[in-house]
């Protein structure tokens, strides 16, 4: 074995290709590009799956968190509570929105602490967003215990379609969703996309004009909105894909299992817990090492696709952090993001690709437990 790429969409593409063929086809036939038939198909099946009324293509994940965010009528004045520990586009979003990004910690299962979350409300405090980060739910319950009714729980469901929370699916369990399909997701189109899911109809009907510059039908605008809407064809992709979701969320959770027994054992390697009452989807398989920058720059010299996601919490970034990153301030996500190290899992790797990436990864931690117990031998 020479390498192993972190994500090869090559292998989820060979069973949906005729599909795909012959649905561009239908929608070029009818040059029916924007929000036509195709949209609207995959919008009802997608709400379908998730449990929801309503699912609102739109042009990325980072619009449908905004639009979800102004669609649950939070903008400038209200705080919005994120985790510290998500992909930048979560915050982002608050900001597009208008509203002000609070901050806040993580738990060793790399979610929103819900104890944390209860230091940082303000009186200002109008939503939260719970991130299912790596594929798994965050808490819902328990931040819907810690913010109360009045304040809107919102979902970035982007890392987790299909996962499920005590049964129910995210997306549906707060006020309004927000989810991506850029290519690398577990439902990935073939270029930028996203969705707003939802069960009012009061929300869904704002983000329908939302995303389409403030109204339904054309020259009636009724707010300033914008242009953020889901391609037909990407909308063709989406609907083949999502047919075959579960099995591919069921072979990155056999995948995962696989991981779990390799790694079992290896001292010093953390594997990621499923926290009772989810299913998780596995967008990524993070573990926690010692000495993480050297064993994954080993490991990438070694031809295997391993990341971090993600390097520095986001209010560490210079976008939000300033000229002088206050650190200490999230003391988990500020740890965490030193030990993580994200292996490669996708529908299609093969188990001597995993046995690989294991044994090279055995080897890299080996190497340094040696260095370590070297110097204690010559102290
Ligand atoms: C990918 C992602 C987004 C943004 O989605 P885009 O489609 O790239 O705009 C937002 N939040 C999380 C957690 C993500 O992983």
């Amino acid at each position: 074995m020479t390498s192993v790429p972190m994500l090869d969409l090559s292998l989820q593409h060979a069973q949906v290709a005729d599909e795909i063929r012959s649905g561009f086809d239908r929608v070029i036939a009818t040059s029916s590009y924007i929000l036509g038939p195709a949209v609207r198909e995959f919008e009802a099946a997608f709400a379908d799956y998730c449990g929801v009324g309503h699912a609102i293509g739109v042009g990325t994940g980072t619009d449908a968190i905004e639009l979800a965010l102004r669609g649950a009528g939070i903008g400038p004045g209200d705080d919005v509570v994120v985790p510290a520990n998500t992909f930048v586009a979560t915050a982002e979003a608050v900001l597009r929105a208008g509203a002000t990004v609070v901050f806040a910690d993580c738990d060793e299962d790399f979610l929103l602490d819900p104890h944390d979350l209860r230091t940082r409300m303000t009186p200002r405090t109008r939503a939260v967003i719970a991130v299912h980060l790596y594929g798994q739910t965050a808490a819902v319950d328990e931040i819907r215990a810690v913010v109360g009714p009045s304040v809107a729980l919102i979902e970035d469901a982007a890392q987790a379609q299909g996962a499920r929370y005590h049964g129910r699916r995210a997306g549906s369990l707060g006020d309004v969703a927000g989810t991506s399909f850029y290519p690398g997701k577990n439902l990935g189109a073939y270029g930028d996309g996203g969705a707003v899911m939802t069960s009012s109809h009061a929300i869904a009907e704002r983000v329908k004009m939302l995303r389409n510059h403030g109204g339904v039908r054309k020259y009636e605008h009724w707010e300033v909105g914008t242009n953020s809407r889901l391609d037909s064809l990407q909308a063709v992709v989406l609907s083949a894909k999502l047919t075959r979701l579960d099995d591919w969320n069921a072979e990155r959770r056999h995948l995962a299992e696989r991981y779990d027994g390799l790694l079992a054992g290896l001292s010093g390697v953390t594997c990621p817990r499923t926290v009772p009452g989810n299913e998780h989807v596995y967008h990524q398989y993070v573990v926690r090492v010692p000495d993480r920058d050297r064993i994954l720059a080993e490991l990438t010299a070694e031809g295997i696709g391993v990341g971090i996601h993600y390097p520095l919490p986001v209010p560490l970034l210079p976008a939000f952090a300033g000229p002088v990153p206050a650190t200490g301030a999230f003391p988990v996500a500020e740890r965490l993001a030193n030990e993580i190290l994200s292996l490669p899992i996708y529908p299609g790797l093969t188990h001597a690709q995993q046995d690989y990436v294991a044994e090279r990864l055995a080897l890299a931690i080996g190497r340094s437990t040696a260095v370590v117990s070297g110097t204690r031998a010559a102290g």
